[in-house]
């Protein structure tokens, strides 16, 4: 599934092609995403701008003219962009036109959604799908104290342990199951403990290595970028070099001791070390 990650590099990928340029015209081959496509997104978007591209959490905003078009990848999605002569593909569900080139949404498993947030209806922020998101990583929101800040006023009172506590992306959005153990082992924080008692101290870590591991990821998916715009690549799906993350069983990059366990919670796994990641 696209990590925030991921959808950060797609949204880098096709900013360069498509910022600015206006929309000649879409074509919905099948609309049955997690959400309907609406029907008439082609009588909408003709002829918009798009005037910027930006990301909430794993949803990509093109801001049109009257409104923002959001793009979520689901599980399997992609989004590319192509010469417009090039060929359909079996999956591709959207295609946004912009002359000859065309932005293709592709989604085999078609849990991705395509929707139309019209400026009358105010913000896009506003957004019910939006509404229990937590801030995004690389925002002044998150930075520096304000980042450990919020995690510990976010976890007082908490019982779930502080992988599930991140892992719902209320306080902070972005750290997904792989994230979220490479962060845990960053920060030596044992996966199994209870938010609610993390100290001050293991939220100001924890913040920090938030932001290195995603920072990390990003950068490692950065070699991909130039598959977003030839129809051989696969874009959007990359794996950065993880320390815990499917090591189970061999030994730890840091204390070089013990081997990394794997567990369970919340039916996902997750990979830590004994050692090196106190409760
Ligand atoms: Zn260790």
């Amino acid at each position: 599934m696209p990590e925030l990650p991921e959808v950060e590099v797609t949204r880098i990928g096709i900013k360069p092609h498509i910022e600015g340029k206006t929309i000649t015209g879409v074509k919905i081959i099948d609309g049955r995403l997690r959400k309907p496509v609406p029907r008439n997104l082609p009588a909408i978007l003709k002829g918009q701008q798009v005037i910027a591209i930006d990301r909430r959490g794993k949803y990509i905003l093109l801001e049109m003219d009257a409104g923002h078009l959001i793009v979520h990848l689901g599980m399997t999605g992609t989004l590319r962009v192509l010469s417009s002569a090039e060929g359909l593909k079996l999956h591709d569900r959207v295609i946004f036109e912009f002359g000859s080139l065309s932005l293709r949404f592709h989604d085999p498993r078609k849990f991705g959604i395509v929707l139309w947030h019209p400026k009358s209806e105010g913000p896009v922020e506003f957004n019910s799908i939006f509404k229990k998101m937590g801030v995004e990583p690389f925002s002044t929101g998150f930075s520096g104290d304000s980042g450990s800040e919020l995690l510990f006023l976010c976890s007082r009172g908490r019982k779930v342990s502080v992988k599930q506590f991140l892992l719902a992306g209320q306080a902070v959005v972005g750290v997904g199951n792989i994230y979220c153990s490479e962060s845990l082992f960053e920060a030596g924080i044992h996966p199994a403990k209870v938010a609610g008692n993390l100290s001050r101290k293991q939220c100001a870590r924890l913040a920090n290595a938030i932001r290195l591991t995603l920072e990390k990821a990003i950068h490692a998916g950065g070699s991909s970028l130039k598959d977003f715009v030839n129809s051989d690549g696969s874009p959007g799906h990359f794996m950065m070099q993880t320390k815990t993350y499917g090591r189970e069983g061999k030994l730890c990059v840091m204390c070089k001791l013990s081997v990394i366990m794997k567990i369970v919670q919340g039916q996902r796994s997750t990979y830590f070390c004994a050692s090196c990641q106190k409760r």
